[in-house]
């Protein structure tokens, strides 16, 4: 890797994050993994490497982007986090936090408040966007400042009131695991931690920041694209 100051956490929407937590390979291995069949390996990214990439990118010759790794610690509402969990192939998502010790490769979890009771912290919007005309778009246009301002305060009393509920049910002796049913779910946030290849860390940016993807789980893929950047900035691309 060069020896660049890396940007290790971007902030995404209200409360949450992406850090980069770790990485293993370059721009360099992706190549390098893709001539081993010609027992050849550059030492210093060049001109030839940087043609190289682009054709297996161009071609879908996916097996060498999967000699590169990155893990991401990702904080973000549940319905973030239900979108982003149905990438399967090539990573794990895992909460050191639920289960300790396990290893990453074999688990994906998520922080379920089963067990754990770090601080509530929920995603309340502060713009507001209307049903779409063509339900395959997730949304339309922004609604007026006036409405937004009102779903806004809306939507925080009720977090309110479900947080006042989850609170009381638990000094009333009923089990973190059941209490967790007066929170609203939905814009619940959690953190997991996300061990991916560089394949699928490709392939979650190209879908996720797809304009047809939802507005909050797109703001996270470009902060995805920009720390996984950084280390693989030939892969990524623009
Ligand atoms: C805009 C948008 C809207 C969506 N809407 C919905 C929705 O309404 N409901 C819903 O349930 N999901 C929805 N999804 C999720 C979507 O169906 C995928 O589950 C998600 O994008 C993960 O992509 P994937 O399956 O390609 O990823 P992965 O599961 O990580 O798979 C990666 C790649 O591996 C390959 N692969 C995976 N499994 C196999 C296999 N068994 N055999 C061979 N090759 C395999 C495929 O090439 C696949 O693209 C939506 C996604 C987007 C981007």
């Amino acid at each position: 890797m060069e020896s660049q100051v890396l940007q290790r956490r971007i902030d995404v929407l209200d409360h949450g994050y992406v850090l980069l937590t770790d990485s293993m390979g370059s721009d360099l291995s992706v190549v390098n993994a893709a001539r081993v069949s010609y027992d050849k390996a550059s030492q210093v990214f060049d001109v030839k490497d940087e043609r190289l990439l682009a054709f297996l990118r161009r071609e879908n010759h996916t097996a060498p982007f999967r000699h590169a790794i990155v893990s991401l610690e990702c904080y973000a509402p549940l319905l973030v986090k239900n979108q982003w969990f149905k990438h399967l192939v090539g990573g794990v998502h895992h909460d050191d936090m639920e289960f300790p010790g396990i290893d990453p490769f074999f688990a994906w979890n998520e922080s379920s408040r089963r067990y754990v009771t770090e601080e509530e912290q929920f995603y309340i919007p502060t713009e507001w966007r209307s049903k779409p005309e063509n339900s395959k778009q997730g949304s339309g246009l922004p609604l007026s400042e006036a409405t937004g301002a009102m779903f806004t305060a809306d939507l925080a009393t009720h977090t309110k009131k479900g947080l006042s509920m989850y609170k009381y049910a638990m000094k009333c002796g009923v089990a973190p695991e059941q209490a967790r049913l007066f929170l609203p779910a939905y814009s619940l946030y959690v953190r997991w931690r996300w061990t991916t290849s560089l394949q699928g860390a490709m392939h979650f940016i190209n879908l996720r920041e797809h304009s047809t993807a939802q507005e909050e789980i797109r703001v996270y893929a470009s902060a995805v694209k920009e720390l996984v950047g950084q280390i693989f900035p030939k892969s990524i691309g623009e």
